[in-house]
């Protein structure tokens, strides 16, 4: 039995997983595992309560506008509260795409006006007559405890324009891509341990040093044992290349 144990709470896994969004947590497992660190995934779909001492780190994948429908509704009734109390007591929540956008007040889109969690202070909007954000992308990121700047790469795929609200901070710079809005230079938001971004890739395995940031804040640790990353690094390489940094 492992002394140390990352809990998960992996909400709507079945419907919020686009673009294999669910390697995420394969990623954090395998590196958990490797350290001889336990791993739980507790799901939570519709309907399900949640419990916010129960998990160190809760995750929400992305998804189309429909899924968000479905799922954006439930979220606000049944796991807002736990949400506000598990991030209150300094647990971590990570959510990518459209995850991200229901972490917010709200994202609208036609005559559809789907609420958020309201975790942080940002709304998004589906633009109706500018493109969709597509493409890879590149970002520059300064997290607390690590020492300078380092780059998250990935491949965004977005209708919707995510605008922060004036005390809000974004995860990173854009370096290439498009980021929140497209205009904004700015990507995703960050505010304690609540985390939202655009990135997939899936984003981990992509940025395998920014999963062991989230497991060594989630649990606490002031360091985590170094691994082999030789193939971890090549994806990056790889992911900055294709974004051309
Ligand atoms: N439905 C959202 C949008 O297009 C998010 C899509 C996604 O998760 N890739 O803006």
């Amino acid at each position: 039995m492992a002394d140390r144990v990352l809990r998960i709470c992996a909400l709507y896994p079945d419907l919020m997983n686009i673009y294999a969004d669910r390697g995420n947590l394969l990623l954090l497992e395998r590196r958990c595992g490797w350290r001889g660190i336990g791993f739980e995934v507790t799901p939570a779909g519709l309907g399900q309560r949640i419990d916010p001492d129960a998990h160190d780190l809760f995750y929400l994948g992305g998804g189309q506008d429909r899924d968000q429908l479905l799922v954006a509704q439930d979220l606000v009734e049944t796991k807002r509260d736990a949400l506000h109390a598990a991030t209150a007591a300094g647990r971590v929540v990570l959510g990518v795409c459209g995850g991200y956008q229901l972490l917010g007040h709200s994202y609208a889109f036609g005559d559809e006006q789907v609420p958020g969690v309201g975790l942080v202070d940002l709304r998004t909007v589906r633009s109706e007559t500018g493109p969709r954000l597509i493409g890879n992308v590149a970002i520059e990121v300064e997290l607390p405890g690590t020492d300078g700047p380092r780059i998250l790469a990935g491949f965004e795929n977005h209708g919707g324009r995510t605008h922060l609200g004036a005390g809000e901070q974004a995860l990173g710079r854009v370096l290439r891509g498009h980021g929140n809005s497209g205009d904004s230079g700015f990507e995703g938001v960050m505010r304690g341990g609540v985390i939202g971004t655009y990135l997939h890739g899936p984003l981990l395995p992509k940025n395998a040093w920014f999963a062991d940031w989230l497991v060594q804040r989630a649990l606490g640790l002031d360091a985590l044992s170094a691994l082999d990353d030789a193939l971890e690094d090549a994806a990056h390489a790889a992911a900055r290349r294709a974004a051309g940094v």
